[in-house]
């Protein structure tokens, strides 16, 4: 299979997809919590991609993408394979874009975040994640309709559209002596790497991972890509793919200090953490930066610390239960 680049996207790139995003995306805001601080014994600035359009960092890439395709492409659309926030973000930047949208998503994927992204006016084809490969069938369906493929890590524009909100962040925020952020298939971190460390060479960037899947983890200490079986049992679904993208992996593994793991119970402490102190609604994956940067062994003392929360989608009535708990 051939993306439209093949070489690794750099800090130019990411800078040129500020601009690309500039009036498009959301700035979105930097805060500050006495009572983190407190926590972390450090000076924490949290980047709320929770206010991000479609509740979540993905619109950044989704759109960097979009917005580079040619006017044939343009005419015959994206096809994408997302079981949330990806989806919604594609759906979102297509209809921006005046492009159709066709979006392949597990049938046990939320319910909301399937409505959301018919709402944004993509058509969702749905396939059993048990049975099928999505991959596959996203292949077959983009060379039937002549669909361009843009998955959600593995594509150059994407990851460095997300670098976008780590590039605002480093531009806000002086001297950050650390970051942290969440990883699915690894957009995110290699984004956030190429904005922060040319800006901030000895920033130490770190990964965190649902502690069931800690494939990232698992790679770094292999020095390849290794993939683990279809995690169903993390409340953080936005992080349950099953292996790093390539494209991701190899930036990661040239300038993450490392990837670290934070449980089910750590997130939903972190989701009322948010809740009843910042007034944040997070949802599990957006919370995985902070519950890596407080459980995850790594010494913050006296540190400027960035976090990432990278989403807000929720399932309300789940959410609610998440609180109560
Ligand atoms: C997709 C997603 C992530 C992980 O991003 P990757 O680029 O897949 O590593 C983290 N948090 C949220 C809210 C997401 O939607």
């Amino acid at each position: 299979m051939s993306w439209p680049k093949l070489t690794l996207p750099t800090a130019q790139d990411v800078h040129a997809a500020a601009g690309r995003l500039r009036g498009v995306a959301h700035h979105t805001p930097v805060l500050r919590s006495s009572a983190a601080d407190k926590m972390l014994g450090a000076q924490v600035f949290f980047k709320c991609e929770n206010l991000q359009r479609t509740g979540a960092f993905k619109f950044r890439g989704a759109y960097n993408a979009l917005a580079q395709f040619t006017p044939e492409q343009r005419e015959r659309g994206v096809l994408t394979f997302s079981a949330g926030n990806h989806a919604q973000a594609i759906a979102l930047a297509a209809r921006m874009l005046d492009m159709p949208a066709l979006v392949v998503m597990p049938n046990d994927a939320l319910s909301s975040k399937i409505a959301a992204t018919r709402a944004y006016g993509a058509q969702v084809v749905t396939y059993d994640p048990l049975t099928e490969d999505r991959e596959a069938i996203s292949h077959k369906l983009s060379q039937e309709r002549g669909m361009t493929l843009v998955p959600p890590s593995d594509h150059f524009d994407v990851v460095a559209g997300q670098g976008t909100a780590a590039l605002e962040l480093v531009e806000e925020v002086p001297r950050l002596d650390a970051l942290f952020v969440g990883v699915g298939g690894g957009g995110l971190l290699a984004g956030s790497l190429l904005a922060t460390k040319a800006a901030l060479p000895l920033c130490r960037v770190y990964g965190v991972e649902p502690e069931v899947a800690n494939d990232g983890q698992q790679s770094l200490a292999a020095g390849q890509i290794v993939e683990i079986a279809l995690p169903r049992s993390t409340i953080a679904d936005g992080a349950r793919a099953t292996s790093l993208a390539p494209l991701a992996f190899d930036i990661i593994q040239q300038g993450a200090e490392g990837i670290v793991t934070a449980s089910d119970l750590q997130l939903m402490q972190s989701l009322r953490f948010f809740a009843e102190r910042m007034k944040l609604v997070v949802e599990p994956t957006g919370a995985l930066a902070l519950a890596g940067a407080l459980h995850g062994g790594c010494d913050l003392h006296g540190a400027r610390v960035g976090i990432i929360i990278s989403g807000g989608n929720v399932d309300l009535p789940r959410y609610a239960r998440f609180l109560a708990d």
